[in-house]
């Protein structure tokens, strides 16, 4: 799964950590949730097959549901079977023998269904009970304890229709445990089931669940029968349904359905957003050494989705941030959100194929997926894109303080949501990019391919993994998987260096100063002296360790962690020279970026200057990036050498947001010289380089841009949206107001974040009082949905500027309706 919160808002698109509101808040160290051990579910009876008949009530969010389970004991005989089962009304449980239903006394307390069976059963006999149930995921809250939360399993989208412009759908979530609000189940990851699901639903709609399409009925009464058959055993929590008005396009892999299911609006998109899908799965098979495991493969996109995306088996869904169209795309690189294609995808494997066991071993699902985002993106687009990736993880989770505490296999938690953190997803995928390194390719993949054969259509969790791993490598592996899956935190390392002249002697200290044990670490330690780079191998594995070497004249550079692999927090005392030395000379993205890091804060330092200039043209498009926002334009000497680089970079670098990062600098100039160049700019396909020349633009002739920005209005996404609302919140009239409202109204939550300044900028200052109030609500009410992942403290602030602008135009109503808004947005829950 990969999961929306409040840094997506704010503007990236990285993974998960389902809750850092929960994360950040969570217990202090004397919680008793917090001492419960986590164990894996014991197993009395196991499921085999699952078949569900369902009807929908859109009038009343039911789902009336009959369910023929098959089940049989694990182990030992019993003549008791609990069904996972919530807020649900349950009419009959009966046992079926030959086709006859006899009913079963049973006990439900809204969570639980209690049955005694008919007699007791043995491991080798299967048993089947029927269940007539109604499903009402929306009154779940109100019937169910506090254990439900509002995680409803089954989600009906404007079922009456009443939203103008959103679509009418029915969707399902289940992950962790919330499929057992939809179909009475054993709702434990430790369950496999095969599956049959016969839906009933308006003719005019198109299905999708999980496996094969098995047959369609046309109903007399408008409606239409579908029956899906999932013949392979996976878990209840990756069961899905989902009903609405979608557009499918097809492609295959190895003769299997590739299928992307879009609103119709999208559909022309399909293979744009989509089509790269069948070369992933061919890339992950082999990689793996395990065909594609499922009959196909389905992508489906719907509305108000509650995470960002879920590996639902051979059916993945996604939220909307997928969705765009051709232009759109042109912008949307690899690191900027498509990435959540691959990881579901990887999932098919890693959570779908073989399964955690509990949520404590949730690693050997979510690591592994965060990690093939990497993979693809090594395969794809080229080792630094892959450097790239994995470094954003590491430094996402080392920028999460409250995670050092956390083990990476977590047995104690106060909710299984909390492990859906940056531990599990970005800390477990740069542990098993480590785990590569050390156990070089070839032997790690091997180890992936004995894990999945050895565990497949069955559950894994961590120690299936080292054994895997020692199998392949010949290699001991309990040194690795103690500090890192067993234990937690990570090193923090100090890095000094001492050359003494006289013996030709150079020291590396290097200098563990986290709380507790040291970290054993494999490394390579690279030494570039007298022309040439010489690799050392060395373990650290004491708090205090130090490398000792001579060479036949003072190093240029010693490069500690020549690989760029290691899970740390380093200060590494290197000089200014040798960090210009390593630009040029390491090859790494890691050893560019650390040079342009520390280059770009002394510009003053003509080598410093030297890696700021060159790093215009770095290959890679993010250090190129980099290096243009952080030039010094104000120090003479940077701006005289990086001038002309920029206007080649603005008219020609066929990586658009390297044009828009260069025309954004030199807009900031507001030189009239390059007034060409950005209306140049503005014809470009690409809203982002459209956004970056209307905005320069405005900084040379506010007037020309306000023209500009209105002949842009019906053709507009994105970033260029963005600098439009910017030109008319500075120097728009009332006629540009509904514009503004409008592209705030419909935009996604992220763009709403983004924008809601200026649009409160202009709010503040329109002429009508209708029009303020209009906004300013669209406003709260953007507050208020997405209040849950931590927005409340900006959108109260904004609010709190908009309300002194408003008081000052005597705007009563607005500003009451401030005040009632800021009460509520306070109010902690
Ligand atoms: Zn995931």
């Amino acid at each position: 799964m990969k999961t929306l919160y409040a840094a997506v808002l704010i503007g990236s698109i990285s993974a998960c950590a389902l809750s850092t509101a929960v994360a950040q808040t969570a217990a202090p160290a004397a919680d008793p949730a917090l001492s419960i051990y986590r164990e894996t579910t014991p197993k009395y009876n196991d499921l085999v097959h699952t078949k569900l008949d369902v009807r929908f009530d859109y009038k009343k969010r039911f789902m009336y549901g009959k369910e023929w389970v098959t089940l049989k004991p694990h182990f030992y005989p019993t003549d008791s079977l609990r069904l996972d089962a919530q807020g649900m009304d349950i009419k009959n449980v009966s046992i079926v023998k030959a086709g006859k239903n006899t009913p079963l006394k049973f006990t439900y307390d809204s969570l639980t269904i209690n049955i005694q069976l008919d007699r007791t059963y043995r491991n080798n006999e299967n048993y089947t009970v029927y269940i007539d149930y109604t499903s009402k995921p929306n009154l779940l809250k109100a019937q169910g304890s506090a254990a439900i939360t509002d995680a409803k399993g089954l989600y009906f989208i404007n079922p009456d229709g009443t939203e103008k412009d959103k679509p009418t759908q029915i969707w399902t979530q289940g992950e962790t445990q919330s499929s057992s609000a939809w179909f009475p189940t054993i709702d434990k990851p430790n369950q496999k089931t095969t599956d049959e699901i016969i839906m009933t639903v308006p003719a005019k709609y198109v299905t999708l669940s999980n496996g094969r399409l098995a047959s369609q009925k046309v109903n007399g009464d408008g409606t239409r029968t579908d029956t899906w058959k999932q013949e392979l055993p996976h878990s209840p929590y990756l069961f899905m349904m989902a009903v609405g008005d979608f557009k499918i396009v097809k492609d295959t892999w190895k003769g299997k359905e590739v299928s992307y299911y879009l609103e119709p609006k999208y559909a022309p998109y399909a293979r744009d957003i989509f089509g790269f899908t069948p070369e992933v799965i061919d890339f992950y098979s082999k990689t793996l050494g395990v065909d594609y495991p499922w009959n196909k493969y389905s992508q489906i996109v719907v509305r108000d989705y509650v995470s960002g995306a879920m590996e639902n088996t051979s059916a993945t869904l996604h939220g909307e941030y997928v969705q765009a169209t051709k232009r759109e795309l042109i912008d949307a690189y690899y690191s900027q959100g498509r990435s959540t294609i691959v990881h579901e995808l990887f999932h098919q494997w890693f959570g779908d194929y073989v399964t955690a066991e509990s949520w404590s071993n949730l690693t050997v699902n979510e690591s592994f997926a965060d990690f093939s985002e990497t993979l693809w993106a090594e395969h794809k687009y080229g080792k630094d894109a892959g450097d790239a990736h994995i470094n954003d993880d590491r430094e996402n989770y080392l920028s999460q303080p409250n995670l050092k505490a956390k083990d990476l296999v977590r047995f104690h938690y106060k909710d299984k949501e909390e492990v859906f953190d940056a531990v599990t997803y970005q800390k477990g995928g740069s542990i098993l990019y480590m785990m590569r390194n050390y156990l070089g390719n070839a032997a790690f993949y091997k180890g992936l391919n004995i894990y999945l054969k050895t565990n497949a259509f069955k559950n894994g969790e961590a120690h299936q993994l080292r054994l895997a791993m020692e199998e392949a490598s010949g290699r001991d592996m309990n040194w690795f998987f103690n500090q890192w899956y067993f234990g937690a935190g990570h090193p923090i390392l100090n890095i000094t260096y001492k050359w003494d002249d006289a013996t030709k002697t150079q020291t590396v200290y290097m200098n563990q100063t986290q709380d507790g044990n040291a970290f054993i670490l494999p490394i390579a330690i690279d030494v570039y002296a007298g022309g040439k780079m010489d690799r050392k191998k060395f373990w650290i594995r004491n708090k205090v360790d130090s490398l000792v070497f001579h060479s036949a004249v003072k190093p240029s550079l010693v490069n500690v962690d020549g690989d760029k692999m290691l899970l740390v927090k380093k200060t590494d005392s290197k000089s200014i020279d040798e960090f210009t030395f390593q630009y040029f000379n390491a090859p790494l993205y890691l050893d560019r970026s650390e040079a342009i890091t520390a280059a770009v804060k002394q510009q003053s330092n003509a080598g410093a200057r030297k890696v700021v200039i060159a790093a215009l043209n770095d290959k890679y498009y993010e250090l190129q990036i980099k290096a243009i926002r952080d030039a010094d334009m104000t120090n003479d000497d940077v701006r005289n050498a990086a001038q002309p680089i920029l206007i080649k970079l603005a008219q020609t670098d066929p990586n658009t947001l390297v044009r828009a990062a260069a025309i954004t600098v030199l807009g900031k100039l507001k030189a009239s010289g390059n007034t060409n160049l950005f209306k140049d700019a503005l014809k470009s396909q690409s809203y982002a380089v459209q956004g970056a020349a209307l905005t320069a633009l405005s900084l040379l002739n506010p007037a020309d841009a306000l023209t500009l920005a209105k002949s842009f209005e019906n053709d507009s996404e994105d970033a260029l949206t963005q600098a439009i609302l910017n030109v008319y919140a500075t120097s728009g009239s009332d006629a540009q107001y509904d514009y503004v409202y409008k592209a705030f109204t419909a935009g996604q939550p992220q763009t709403q974040f983004g924008i809601m300044k200026k649009f409160a900028d202009f709010t503040g200052r329109v002429k009508s009082n209708e029009q303020a109030l209009k906004g300013t609500n669209a406003m709260i009410d953007f507050g208020m949905k997405y209040k849950k992942y931590g927005v409340a403290p900006q959108v109260a602030g904004i609010l709190a500027g908009l309300k002194t602008d408003r008081a000052k135009l005597n705007d009563t109503a607005t500003v009451a309706a401030i005040d009632k808004a800021t009460i509520e947005l306070n109010k902690t829950e």
